[in-house]
């Protein structure tokens, strides 16, 4: 137990107060601590929440030439099914259902980066899978990165206030998590890059496979489609992306992240 306790990076305002009670922080105090821990500037062991929404935010123009420029019938109804369908789904069997709860096997590598890559890449695995581990071991109580006791802010600025993981982990806690990143496939950093860098995730491999992923998709939809299939899709993305975050809180009895329960 100790070491779930211990693997996320506390939020300053704390999990708990001195008597075990759960800390409800203020709005002011979530923003503070959203962008403190966004600020790459202050300390690049940041990156990892920042480059989560630098993809939100490079999704956004999408979404709005998807809305004031290629909006028909049409393709309302492919950005339904994409953001409404397929983003959730590949949730379910990707971050969900294999990357945290290694509920099947791939027959081989190939398989593997085949299911990752089905979408597009939106969520770092990492954010969701070792903060998925704690809040099984603490649902709604202190500690839980989306304890929907602490509000819609508390759970919709989660992925960067509670999910990331503690930047001071002893090596035989940092194992751990490479432990249970491994079989996602993802090349973590050594325990001497994790002390530079505060993530599993190393900024250099994780960018070039963003850039792999959506330039590959952008193609795709762009034979298929031209831009207006293009911006529709990844315009659709970021609203997922968006979407997603406030699931966290709206799930709370109903299914948690991604709306799946388990
Ligand atoms: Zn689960």
């Amino acid at each position: 137990m100790a070491f779930l306790d211990n693997v996320l990076q506390p939020p300053a305002y704390g999990w708990l107060d001195e008597a075990g009670n759960f800390v409800k922080p203020s709005p002011k105090q979530i923003f503070h601590e959203f962008f403190s821990r966004l600020n790459v500037f202050k300390s690049k062991k940041n990156w990892l929440p920042f480059f989560s929404w630098l993809k939100i935010l490079c999704l956004t123009p999408f979404f709005f030439l998807f809305l004031f420029k290629f909006l028909s019938i049409g393709m309302f109804a492919v950005a339904f099914l994409y953001s409404m369908v397929i983003m959730g789904t590949h949730g379910t069997i990707w971050h969900h259902r294999y990357c945290t709860h290694g509920a099947y096997r791939f027959k081989n590598s190939f398989w593997r980066f085949f299911t990752q890559n089905l979408t597009i890449s939106v969520i770092p695995e990492e954010i969701y899978v070792i903060s998925h581990h704690v809040h099984h071991a603490k649902s709604d109580q202190p500690g839980d990165p989306y304890n929907a006791e602490g509000g819609f802010l508390y759970c919709f600025l989660a992925d960067v206030v509670h999910q990331p993981i503690a930047k001071d982990l002893s090596e035989a806690d940092y194992n751990r998590v490479r432990l249970l990143m491994k079989h996602t496939g993802i090349t973590g950093n050594t325990y001497k890059q994790y002390l530079t860098w505060g993530s599993y995730a190393n900024p250099l491999r994780s960018t070039v496979s963003w850039i792999l992923n959506w330039s590959f998709w952008y193609l795709v939809f762009f034979s298929l489609g031209g831009h207006a299939l293009a911006c529709t899709i990844f315009g659709s993305a970021g609203f997922w992306g968006v979407g997603v975050r406030t699931f966290n809180y709206e799930g709370h009895g109903k299914g948690k992240m991604y709306s799946v329960k388990g």
